[in-house]
């Protein structure tokens, strides 16, 4: 028997809905109060081409041994600077958003393989590097 993880009932059969962002299995009157639950959509982006990508994946898969460089805030930063151009033209260039650009900028977001690659593509840097050099450079002064 399994039980309803709302009402926390025995229920013979449970389905899954979505309430406040968590999936849960429930039972059939407890559906009602959340949203069916569908495995493929991920509400947290509104609009974005169909990259299956897992959100968080510590190593970014790639040959070689290859990690995003932790100084990739910096780097993307100088390398824009270098062009003299401002997020939202880069942003604009990249048929992306600046605000995304900010945020890598800052540390606060990590391009995933797709859009470091792109990066690198229109500003001319290397944001891959050997997983034994990210480990020394870790330690380096901010
Ligand atoms: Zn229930």
């Amino acid at each position: 028997m399994s039980y309803c993880e709302l009402c926390g009932r025995p229920a013979a059969e449970r389905k899954m809905v979505v309430v406040d962002g968590t999936v849960f299995k429930v039972c059939m009157s407890c559906s009602k109060h959340g949203k069916p639950y569908t495995p493929a959509q991920v509400p947290a982006s509104k609009k974005k081409k169909t990259t299956p990508a897992p959100a968080r994946q510590p190593k970014i898969g790639m040959a070689d041994d290859l990690v995003l460089d932790p100084e990739f805030p910096r780097l993307i930063r100088e390398a824009r600077m270098k062009k003299g151009i401002t997020h939202e033209q880069l942003g604009m260039q990249m048929n992306e958003k600046a605000n995304l650009l900010r945020r890598f900028e800052t540390g606060a977001l990590k391009p995933d393989e797709l859009f470091a690659k792109k990066l690198e593509r229109h500003l001319g840097i290397k944001l891959y590097i050997s997983a034994s050099t990210a480990a020394t450079t870790e330690e380096k002064e901010k």
